[in-house]
């Protein structure tokens, strides 16, 4: 069958969906923006539209799905958030003046990256889109947020390096030259199984605006992959983004680093069980009042400092405004009135600010003269940082002289200049006004003229203003005057020439307004634009200000202190908290606990029943290291530490002991990682390693990581551990050290946690109270006492076999007295136990008190 020729329409849609095949091309047709072919397929079906068809009835019919122009926003959303790219096609020329074919042309490429969140609520996050060129073994990166111009670059050594890097920024988008070499292609495909998206650029051009963006960059492939992301940037938004920020390059050396893992088992961010920023260490943290403020304290927490002098310049700005609680008090009423000025001066840059939001900036310049008179009312720094904010009153004064204080979202209709600014609006609102009350009273003229009581002055859009009548009344009008414009059943509307006129001036007047008052509005944007660096400086002091009055509160509100920082390797924290886990009990209920590793001490092992708080203690330390070095207070009552370079943790979740092989190759993977990079100068946390596999391949290991962490590594290490045999080691290694959480049992036999870090190790497992406390039944319960006292009464003496693991776990059995009758009952209680239902913690417990005897 020959192919029906395409219409020149759809021999222009396929020109512009070449360019842009991995993206969803919006044809703007009319009052609509129409989908065609797989895209109207995959498109009706993710944003519910109905399918249907171009040419419905040719032989090759175009599927097609239309979106109405006005509501596309909600749309775009959709697949933006869902990963895809959205094409925006509009017409560049009027239909109704082009000859033939109306011209089209993508005016812009909305990608996960690139999209800005048009609510300027308290939007707390950032929305990164990053670049990767890899170069000489080496990583380059850089990032921007397009809805704040923040823009960054940086250095890498290993690709686990940009994982975590992306993960941190939490980058949707990445960009990547179109060169398909393969170390591009390597990294495409392992981001892309990431679930990050894709894009590519072809041509890097790097022009004025990419020079002066980049020219602080002095690696010069740093400035490189800046420009590929500048190059992907000006390509997909095709507008102007003067408000985007020169590059700064920035060292991952120079913060305290951990990776995903970390993030997630220290619940930093989010909480990870229940994905709320609740229940998180950042959720406990903020209580910043700008969105600003709000991204501004998530940096800090994904990246702690390493250089103590910055670090104690947050603490002083901290110390100062906790012992002045007015002017917190004050600065922080001022900052609930001040808006997203990041966000704001972006969308002035980029044309998208509208006259409400030029009232949002406004409101928000007009509190900056009260923060800075509160800061200069205070001493020292807090002066000194009142001294150095720029009021900008000269862009309030123009907004408030200029804009109305409640104009309307639409900025072509006017009703957003205020009276008084403008002669020329004065004068249109003049003539409007005159004969809108001419109109409204030629209804009472002409009734008195006509005698017509009913009869009405209306308006309607197709038609304008009317006179209308009924029909029984229409021959009491004057002939002659009246002109008949419109037939109804029951009436008859007319115009006269007076009414005419009138409209025709209200008609004129109203479209010179709306013109000038948009030109108007236009002017004060650019304004604005004008001053984006001003702006931007003085929305990333309000945003310091707003993060460090916040992180005083903290302190006020969970009894925070300063810590103090000692090039000695030393950690000396008096009565520590887990500052989470006591919000989340009733007041008093934490236990507090001192952290004390002297100079000669690297490692702690820590034992205890399970549920005792080893974990919870671990954590703690691992948050307050995080806490001092982003410059806030800690949880305790003093705290002495060194500065971290990188924090590393292997915390199971308690709910994964019955790990399979694979967790357990991720669980020597992340030892490894640690075993492998930490210096002394890191912080290590491992729970419970070696559990995942069988007891005596575990426990090897876990020994075996100890001693390996003891001789080569001499990073601060917390170790708990399940293996009592373990504890010996502290006879053996001076840097090792027991220690144990306490737990007594009653009269009754009943075991209490005392969530108390003691000294030594600990001398007893509690295994069976806690698996009592669980709820495992008693008959069982009562078997594992009679197994456990046997095991504890029997002389059982496990030979010293070296040799394999099998000989080894064979040699656990091999008694003095094969034959005795002791033995043989042991045997028995044994043989009772059913392998396929005990659980691995009652097990492993087991295990141990049978260990003890060897
Ligand atoms: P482990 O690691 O020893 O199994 P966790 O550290 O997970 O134990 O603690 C178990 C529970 O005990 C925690 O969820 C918390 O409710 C409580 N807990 C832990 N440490 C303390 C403490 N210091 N004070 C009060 N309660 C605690």
């Amino acid at each position: 069958m020959a192919k029906v020729a395409e219409t020149p329409m759809m021999v222009q849609y396929h020109e512009i969906k070449k360019q842009y095949p991995d993206a969803f091309v919006f044809y703007r047709l009319g009052d609509f923006y129409e989908l065609f072919e797989e895209d109207a397929v995959l498109g009706a079906k993710l944003l519910e539209l109905t399918l249907t068809a171009r040419n419905k009835n040719s032989e090759n019919p175009v599927p097609m799905a239309g979106i109405p122009h006005h509501a596309a926003q909600n749309y775009i959303d959709i697949l933006v958030d869902q990963g895809h790219k959205v094409a925006i096609v509009e017409q560049m020329e009027d239909p109704a003046t082009a000859k033939g074919m109306v011209k089209r042309d993508v005016v812009q490429l909305i990608t996960p990256g690139t999209k800005l969140n048009n609510g300027l609520g308290n939007d707390k996050q950032n929305n990164y889109l990053a670049a990767i060129l890899p170069r000489n073994n080496r990583y380059f990166l850089s990032y921007i947020d397009l809805s704040t111009g923040e823009l960054k670059a940086t250095t890498l050594k290993r690709f686990s390096d940009v994982v975590d890097e992306l993960s941190s920024l939490e980058v949707k988008e990445i960009v990547l030259l179109k060169e398909a070499q393969t170390a591009e292609s390597k990294i495409a495909n392992s981001l892309a199984e990431r679930g990050l998206v894709i894009s590519t650029q072809t041509t890097v051009d790097v022009n004025a605006t990419v020079s002066f963006l980049t020219q602080s960059l002095v690696h010069e492939n740093e400035a490189q992959v800046t420009a590929i992301l500048l190059n992907y940037i000006f390509d997909t938004q095709r507008r102007n983004l003067d408000h985007i920020v020169p590059a700064q390059s920035y060292e991952r050396l120079a913060y305290l680093k951990f990776n995903q893992d970390t993030r997630t088992n220290l619940d930093l961010i989010q909480n990870s069980r229940t994905k709320k920023k609740s229940g998180s260490l950042l959720g406990l943290i903020d209580e910043t009042k700008t969105a600003m403020g709000g991204r501004l304290l998530k940096q800090w927490v994904l990246r702690p400092l390493r250089d103590v002098e910055d670090i104690n310049q947050r603490l002083n700005m901290v110390e100062a405004f906790q012992n002045d609680f007015f002017v917190r008090g004050a600065l922080q009423d001022h900052l609930k009135s001040v808006y997203d000025l990041e966000r704001l001066a972006a969308r002035a840059a980029m044309g998208t600010m509208n006259a409400r939001e030029l009232v949002q900036l406004k409101r928000s310049l007009s509190a900056i003269p009260g923060i800075k008179s509160v800061l200069l009312s205070s001493q020292d720094i807090l002066k000194q940082s009142g001294e150095r904010l720029e009021d900008i009153q000269d862009l309030a004064g123009l907004i408030d002289e200029a804009i109305v204080d409640d104009p309307p979202v639409s900025v072509r209709e006017g009703d957003i200049i205020n009276d008084g600014f403008d002669s020329k609006i004065d004068e249109y609102r003049e003539v409007l006004s005159q004969n809108q009350q001419w109109l409204a009273q030629l209804e009472t003229s002409e009734r008195m003229a006509t005698g017509i009581n009913s009869l009405k002055v209306k308006y309607n859009k197709n038609f304008g203003f009317f006179i209308e009548v009924s029909r029984a009344n229409v021959g009491k009008l004057e002939e002659g005057r009246y002109e008949r414009r419109q037939t109804l059943t029951n009436a008859e509307r007319f115009v006269t020439p007076e009414l005419k006129e009138h409209e025709h001036l209200i008609n004129e007047a109203q479209l010179k307004r709306t013109e000038r008052e948009y030109e108007l509005f236009i002017t004060i944007r650019e304004r604005v634009k004008a001053n984006i660096t001003r702006l931007q400086k003085l929305a990333r002091q309000v945003a310091g200000l707003d993060v460090l009055a916040s992180l005083a509160d903290v302190a006020d509100n969970h009894r925070f202190v300063r810590p103090s920082f000692t090039v000695d390797s030393i950690i000396n924290i008096q009565q520590g908290r887990h500052p989470v886990v006591e919000s989340l009990l009733e007041a008093g209920e934490f236990v507090a606990n001192d952290v004390d590793l002297d100079e000669t001490t690297a490692i702690q092992l820590i034992t205890g029943p399970n549920m005792a708080g080893k974990s919870t203690y671990m954590r703690e330390l691992a948050l307050i290291v995080i806490l001092a070095q982003i410059g806030s207070f800690i949880p305790a009552n003093s705290a002495v530490l060194p500065i971290f370079d990188q924090i590393f943790t292997r915390i199971g979740a308690n709910d994964d002991m019955a790990m399979g092989q694979s967790t357990f190759m991720v669980e020597m993977a992340e030892a490894n990682l640690a075993l492998q990079e930490a210096s002394a100068h890191s912080l290590i946390l491992f729970d419970e390693l070696g559990r995942g596999t069988a007891t005596y391949d575990g426990m090897a290991l876990a020994q075996a990581i100890v001693e390996y962490l003891d001789k080569h590594v001499h990073a601060k290490t917390l170790f708990s551990t399940h293996y009592h045999e373990l504890t010996t080691l502290a006879d053996k290694h001076t840097n090792i050290e027991n220690v144990h959480v306490g737990a007594v049992e009653d009269d009754a036999g009943e075991l209490h946690f005392l969530h108390q870090i003691q000294k030594g190790p600990a001398d007893k497992s509690y295994g069976i109270h806690v698996a009592a406390l669980a709820g495992l039944p008693n008959e069982l319960i009562t078997n594992a006492t009679g197994i456990l006292k046997n095991l504890e009464n029997e002389n059982v003496v496990a030979t010293n076999s070296q040799s394999s693991e099998l000989s080894e776990q064979v040699a656990l059995f091999s008694v003095s007295d094969v034959e005795s009758d002791e033995t043989k009952e042991l045997f028995q209680k044994l043989d009772g136990i059913n392998i396929s239902t005990i659980t691995p913690l009652e097990a492993l417990n087991a295990l141990a008190e049978l260990q003890k005897l060897r």
